[in-house]
């Protein structure tokens, strides 16, 4: 038997366990690493991020170190929330927050010195909850000694609508901010009353936009706006979605980028999309952009991004999200970082308040299964040179088995460098997403959902 034959039986059984399984077609669709949590220590993650900074500096590591900050704050929940935040935005918890912030900073710089990123964004939560002081504090903590920002690079922020004012926006562009982002995710009362949040009005969108505008004004570089919408929500028609963005599309936005509403469990209840079409939305969303001056629009498997002609100072940008093979530094409770190819972990608050880290390690081969099977579950062509150039290695030589497999089934087509899917649907794109890890990965998993 030759070897890949010998590989060939095997990636065979593994897509029988894989079947045998019926694992959640999600799950091999994001960062599988995510799900093999355990405890890991500060010491751990610091010796992965020292190894990373060093294979960075002799070009063994990728150079890409995004930094996100995550603010985990919120004034109340909204019922279809997918992100990880609290409602304690009083300000004990938010000072709690910054004295953590600055603890986790002061180890880190002692032990790995300053450190150099390609870009940096604050999401959450919400970080217009924080009060101008409390921004210029944060910004100290990251600035002062630890992070290097080059000029030019990426700093992006979400906003709130309805807690953003220009006295914050200043002072985020003092920190060095040059992108905002306002999350409006509807314009329709109905839909955000169904979907649990306030309904601040057009207006207060409108004095969000303005206090962006008058602070950029006066801004060192460009400054960018951009504006969130979440589709389909429940409530939200094509009329009343359409309607949103055109008013939203007056405001002059440099972009507005449309989600898709991808539903979750709340508290056992499963918060159910809106009847419309994601497609259909995406489709109003350029539909509305091209009369109003938006030619320009990307559509990725969770969002569609509208652009106007921007400045070519600032077109660059857009592009530059995400970037891989990267690795993430994220700070905060319930922020998520990727050292890429030594490990992945989470912060979390711990027993006591304080905060702890869960993870796993990995290795650059776990990195190339991993954007292997996004690519396969992506269901969107492969590009084999593209492949290459990344992880250097050949994908049809790397995962020859697999790809065979595929083949028989009628799963793929090969056509020159692209490897195109066949899937019938995106459970099905999961499942041969799952037969891109290795046996080992997949048993951790099997283990996992059988709750041992
Ligand atoms: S404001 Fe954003 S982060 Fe907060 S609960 Fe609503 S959707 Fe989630």
């Amino acid at each position: 038997m030759n070897e890949n034959a010998e590989s060939g039986s095997r990636v065979a059984a593994r897509l029988e366990r894989l079947r045998e399984l019926e694992l959640p077609g999600e799950v091999f669709t994001g960062d599988v690493a995510r799900r093999l949590e355990e405890a890991v220590s500060r010491g751990d993650i610091l010796e992965w991020w020292r190894s990373l900074l060093d294979g960075r500096r002799d070009g063994r590591s990728p150079k890409t170190l995004f930094f996100y900050l995550h603010v985990p704050f919120c004034r109340s929940r909204c019922r279809y929330c997918q992100f990880d935040s609290i409602v304690a935005a009083d300000g004990f918890a938010i000072t709690r927050y910054i004295g953590d912030v600055q603890a986790e900073a002061r180890r880190f710089s002692r032990a790995l010195g300053r450190v150099g990123v390609t870009s940096v964004s604050i999401g959450g939560g919400t970080p217009s909850l924080l009060d101008p002081n409390q921004i210029d504090r944060l910004a100290g903590v990251l600035f002062d000694g630890f992070l290097d920002l080059p000029a030019g690079a990426w700093f992006s922020v979400e906003m709130n609508p309805d807690t953003t004012t220009p006295a914050k926006v200043a002072a985020f562009i003092r920190a060095g901010a040059d992108r905002f982002s306002l999350g409006v995710q509807s314009l329709s009362r109905l839909a955000l009353k169904r979907a649990g949040r306030a309904y601040p009005g057009f207006s207060s969108l409108r004095s969000a936009v303005d206090a962006v505008r008058s602070q950029s004004a006066g801004a060192r570089a460009a400054v960018a706006l951009n504006l969130d919408f979440l589709a389909p929500l429940s409530g939200e028609t094509p009329e009343s979605l359409a309607d949103g963005l055109g008013r939203a599309l007056e405001l002059e936005p440099d972009s507005v980028t449309l989600y898709r509403y991808q539903p979750v469990q709340q508290q056992g209840r499963l918060v159910e999309p809106g009847p419309m079409p994601f497609e259909e939305a995406s489709r109003a969303l350029i539909k509305a952009g091209m009369p109003a001056g938006y030619p320009v629009f990307v559509e990725t498997r969770t969002s569609t991004i509208l652009m106007r002609e921007t400045p070519d100072s600032l077109r660059p940008r857009y592009d530059q999200h995400p970037d891989f093979p990267a690795s993430v530094m994220a700070f905060g409770p319930f922020a998520e970082s990727h050292v890429y190819g030594r490990g992945i972990y989470r912060t979390e608050f711990g027993r006591d308040g304080g905060l702890v880290h869960v993870g796993t390690r990995v290795d650059d081969g776990y990195e190339c299964r991993s954007h292997a099977a996004r690519l396969v579950a992506g269901m969107r062509p492969i590009d084999t040179g593209e492949f290459e150039r990344r992880f250097g290695v050949e994908f049809r030589a790397r995962f020859a088995p697999e790809l065979e497999l595929m083949r028989e089934l009628g799963k793929v087509d090969v056509k020159g460098e692209m490897i195109v899917p066949v899937f019938g649907d995106r459970a099905e794109a999961g499942l041969f997403a799952g037969l891109m890890f290795d046996d080992a990965i997949l048993e951790r998993i099997a283990r996992l959902y059988a709750g041992d």
